[in-house]
């Protein structure tokens, strides 16, 4: 039985008021249709073509109100019924579910999913980042406008427009008023003008709280509740958080605040209570070592743990080659001799292997700079994938031969099996980027070197073998591997550091052993344009 959060299904009462609402009005066709066809599935994942306006207003509320005529009959509850049954012997969940259920079982409430006696954690490396965003908040400007909005619908116009106001005054005080090259984590800084905005968001919610509670319904009075609880966090500098504002790329600020407690919290929710778990992936290993894997869970003191190395079925000695070039000159990150250094070798190397290349990079200006550097010069197909576009995706792979520009989650949320990626280019070793919760992390170990070996280093090679986990996807793959990160090559400071993460694989500096790879293992169809 497969277990997931409300807002994933139906609510029959919302959507037959839905239903009606847009009976007489335009809306897309798509949209239109998938909004009828919720009549028939009541798994909103079930539904293509759904707008997210119309899956918040139809799916399940988070406190079902006590006089809903439907509750005994409603699909939603009728699936609750079926999946709380004796019967089911195997839930299926994602990890933000299992901690929700943990945090259900710790505060002594309903749990979420039936008792279990085992646990198997599939995507393990997740785990730690789920629980972060579980046990920590963040407010967007998204967040403050569907609050205003489910107020006028209940037709509480003017509350509305008042806590909109104090809403945008606040954005206001965080917004930087520029755009960015890449999403950005800043430490919040309680300024005076942020005092007064947040005190003044406060104090209208706690005032519609009190007016309005007695006459909304209980849910959206538990949104006014959480909302004001996040923000006054915010207004406390509470210690017990680390206080940020993550910005996008169009500079629109979120607050955020991620529990210091991490991974104690993961310990008490998951493990205390002694139920065998297996947790399993492909990258839970760092340097030979699954230290870091075991600090991030929560796991550094339990002595009932056994590791274990599933030898991969992949022949990487015959299949892969790895390439770091020879000379690979130092240069300053972000500069423009960056850019033409990478783009020289790029070149070289997508003529070598004849297209069929994945390039990844660690930030999306760098992407941007490369890709106009080299963007005139290639005789293959050129593509770049911004925030995992599906469709860019997808005309990589129609093109067989082409050459694809990625960053961002597409180091390890992308599989491109065959020929299709014959090449994997990793412009820079994957570290991590300082932010607030990296400088939280710091100050717990005693020098930057301990740190630096127990976290940074750990955390990029995690991070590069997922990137190299692009390059063979079956038995039968084949792929260059070339890192063009000066500080890979074998007498610089992180060259171990590689080839600790990387499978056993013969290793090259000349591109013409690039060359002759891709000849000896490639049918000619490979070369056809
Ligand atoms: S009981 Fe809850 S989920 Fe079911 S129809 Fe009523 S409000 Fe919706």
């Amino acid at each position: 039985m497969i277990r997931k959060g409300k807002e994933r299904f139906v609510c029959d009462a919302r959507l037959s008021q839905r239903l009606a609402a847009v009976q007489e009005k335009q809306k897309n066709a798509g949209q239109r249709k998938a909004l009828f066809s919720l009549r028939t599935y009541y798994d909103l994942d079930a539904v293509t073509g759904l707008s997210g306006f119309d899956r918040r207003q139809v799916c399940v509320p988070k406190v079902c109100p006590k006089e809903c005529l439907l509750r005994s009959s409603c699909r939603y509850h009728q699936y609750l019924k079926e999946a709380r049954s004796a019967e089911i012997f195997v839930q299926i969940c994602n990890h933000n579910y299992l901690l929700a259920d943990a945090a259900h079982r710790l505060q002594e409430m309903r749990p979420l999913l039936n008792d279990y006696r085992a646990l198997v954690i599939d995507e393990a490396h997740k785990l730690p980042d789920a629980a972060r965003q579980m046990y920590g908040q963040s407010l967007s400007a998204e967040d403050f406008s569907e609050l205003c909005t489910l107020l006028e619908k209940e037709k509480y116009i003017l509350a509305a427009q008042r806590l909109k106001e104090k809403f945008t005054a606040l954005m206001g005080a965080m917004y930087r008023g520029e755009l960015l090259e890449e999403a950005q984590r800043t430490a919040f800084v309680l300024t005076a003008d942020r005092e007064a905005a947040l005190r003044d968001c406060l104090s209208l919610l706690r005032q519609t709280q009190k007016q309005l509670a007695p006459h909304l319904p209980r849910w959206i009075t538990y949104r006014l509740g959480t909302t004001e609880q996040a923000l006054n966090l915010f207004y406390t500098c509470d210690m017990r958080y680390i206080l940020y504002i993550q910005y996008s790329r169009d500079g629109s600020p979120s607050l955020c605040a991620a529990s210091r407690e991490m991974p104690e919290q993961l310990r008490r929710a998951l493990w205390l209570k002694g139920i065998p778990a297996i947790l399993t992936s492909g990258t839970l290993m760092a340097g030979g070592s699954f230290d870091r894997t075991r600090q991030l869970m929560g796991l550094s003191a339990n002595k009932r743990l056994d590791d274990f190395i599933a030898v991969s079925p992949f022949n990487y000695r015959e299949n892969c080659l790895l390439y770091i070039p020879d000379g690979l000159p130092r240069t300053q990150m972000g500069s423009e001799k960056e850019a033409k250094c990478l783009a020289e070798q790029i070149c070289r190397l997508v003529e070598a292997t004849h297209g069929h290349t994945l390039v990844l990079f660690t930030s999306y200006s760098l992407m941007g700079a490369v890709y106009n550097q080299v963007k005139d010069r290639l005789s293959f197909p050129l593509m770049e994938v911004w925030r995992h576009s599906q469709e860019v995706i997808h005309q990589f792979k129609q093109a067989q031969n082409a050459v694809l520009f990625a960053a961002g989650s597409c180091w390890e949320g992308v599989d491109f099996p065959g020929d299709m990626v014959s090449s994997l280019i990793i412009v820079r070793l994957p570290f991590p980027v300082p932010d607030p919760l990296s400088e939280a992390e710091r100050e717990q170990y005693p020098t930057l070197q301990d740190y630096i070996r127990a976290v940074i280093i750990p955390d990029m090679q995690v991070k590069l073998r997922q990137g190299f986990g692009r390059a063979i996807r079956t038995e039968t793959d084949t792929c260059v591997v070339s890192i063009l990160d000066h500080r890979a090559a074998p007498e610089k400071r992180y060259h171990r550091a590689v080839l600790e993460t990387l499978p056993p694989l013969r290793i090259t500096r000349k591109i013409e052993d690039v060359e002759a790879f891709i000849r000896a293992k490639k049918s000619p169809d490979y070369f056809m344009p």
